[in-house]
């Protein structure tokens, strides 16, 4: 019988869950979940100093947003707990008591420091990366416990990792130069060793290192500037592994079941935003449309737009209009914003370029669309058609006016069905403000 996955998600709550820590969260998860382990949230709190409680929150709703859901931990009424290092300090203490007893390691004053064996082999296998090997003779004795009592950090995830029967450690490349250290504990503790795979670094455009340079680095940051969290997770998982094809949209669950350690890329991955939008877009088309109509509502309620007493069903009708329109929830709320308030309309679109000329050309038109028997699309484009081929009149000049009047705005959806939309009397409303009925 093969051991069943375990995997830990070990953030620091030194600072929001930024893109690097959702990446190995996400990876993690997806191995727990492809391999049907477990997933074990570890909130690594032992620097006390730069450890709180906000930040221990905010990264917790960052992988509920995500939907990162963990496993098991303390129960906290409904819910699990992560597992917190500093709930556990009793267990760093004892196993630094047996090493010393050992004499494996020694005191210095209230610090407990291991000593490095001379002239030894560290191979450290990544899954990743191959073997790696290091020389123990390069290597300072390990400090597991500080002077303050506080464990390290090599030394607590030591501890930590094999007493959670961690069978993975999959964390960010950045943590290479420590795994020889941990193996070197997990030796003298005669510890069995997890598997290590180290994840590629992320790189800005410019190549260097994902940091707040570059913009937005926090996952919240991604969810105010209206990415869906579906999309969030499939980029994510793009960055330092594929599935093979050019396929780049896929579910969660497509994603668990194609999963593959073996498919990690060693080269660093660049954080491409254009594909960032691109993936958000389609996951926004394929929403259902009372969700999508949920996820736009905060959007236009901060662009100051009415909502109130707004029927449901018509709006979401009116999104789903948008046939796929708008990379992220604002820029589908912003050009969407004619559906809930004409006052937008007439504010960007005085009627400027409609001349007295061509007024009176296409009035005709629109006091006779305004009478057709049938209001649907289908019928008001069969009458435009028709009338501007009999009146020889170009369809756009009919079509153009009609846009700006509806919408304010150079670039729609069809024209027709959007009057159809509207309903009769919308469209002669805002047709009669720019004078055209
Ligand atoms: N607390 C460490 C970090 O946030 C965990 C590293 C590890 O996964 O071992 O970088």
């Amino acid at each position: 019988m093969t051991t069943p996955v375990r995997v830990r998600f070990a953030p620091s709550p030194t600072g929001a869950l930024h893109i690097g820590g959702a990446h190995t969260a996400l990876f993690n998860w997806l191995w727990a979940r492809h391999s049907g382990g477990s997933f074990v949230l570890r909130v690594e709190d032992t620097d006390r100093e730069r450890s709180t409680t906000e930040y221990e929150k905010t990264i917790i709703e960052g992988m509920r947003w995500l939907g990162l859901d963990w496993d098991e931990g303390p129960y906290t009424g409904g819910d699990h707990g992560p597992y917190r290092q500093s709930e556990r300090q009793e267990i760093y203490h004892r196993y630094a008591e047996q090493l010393v007893a050992e004499g494996k390691a020694y005191r210095e004053g209230p610090a407990v420091i291991y000593r490095v064996p001379r002239g030894e082999r560290i191979t450290v296998e990544d899954k990743v990366y191959g073997d790696i090997d290091f020389e123990s003779d390069t290597l300072k004795d390990i400090v597991l416990i500080k002077s303050d009592g506080s464990p390290t950090y090599n030394y607590a995830v030591v501890v930590d990792d094999y007493t959670m029967n961690i069978t993975y450690v999959i964390r960010g490349e950045d943590h290479v130069l420590n795994t020889p250290k941990q193996i070197l504990l997990y030796r003298a503790l005669d510890w069995r060793l997890p598997v290590f795979a180290h994840l590629p670094m992320i790189l800005g455009p410019d190549k260097k290192k994902l940091s707040k340079r570059h913009g937005a680095t926090s996952v919240y940051e991604y969810r105010d500037m209206g990415y869906l969290p579906d999309a969030i997770f499939n980029f994510l998982a793009l960055l330092g592994w594929s599935p093979g094809g050019e396929r780049e949209i896929f579910t969660r669950d497509e994603i668990a079941e194609r999963f593959e350690l073996s498919r990690i890329a060693k080269r660093p991955a660049v954080f491409d935003t254009k594909k960032l939008d691109a993936i958000n877009q389609e996951h926004l088309k394929g929403l259902p449309r009372f969700e999508r109509l949920e996820m736009v509502k905060p959007f236009w309620e901060k662009m100051g737009l009415p909502l109130e007493g707004k029927n449901e069903e018509h709006l979401a009708d009116g999104l789903e209009l948008m046939e796929g329109r708008g990379r992220t929830l604002p820029e589908l709320a912003a050009y969407s914003d004619y559906f809930l308030d004409f006052g937008v309309v007439t504010e960007r679109y005085s009627g400027e370029d409609i001349d007295e000329e061509q007024r009176e050309e296409i009035r005709p038109f629109f006091a006779e669309l305004l009478q057709l028997e049938e209001w649907s699309a289908q019928a008001m484009e069969d009458f435009a058609r028709t009338w501007a081929r009999e009146h020889g009149v170009k369809l756009k000049r009919i079509a153009m006016p009609m846009r700006w009047a509806l919408t304010g705005r150079k670039v729609s959806p069809g024209i027709f069905n959007l009057a159809e939309h509207f309903g009769r009397e919308e469209t002669r409303r805002r047709l009669a403000h720019y004078d055209l009925v």
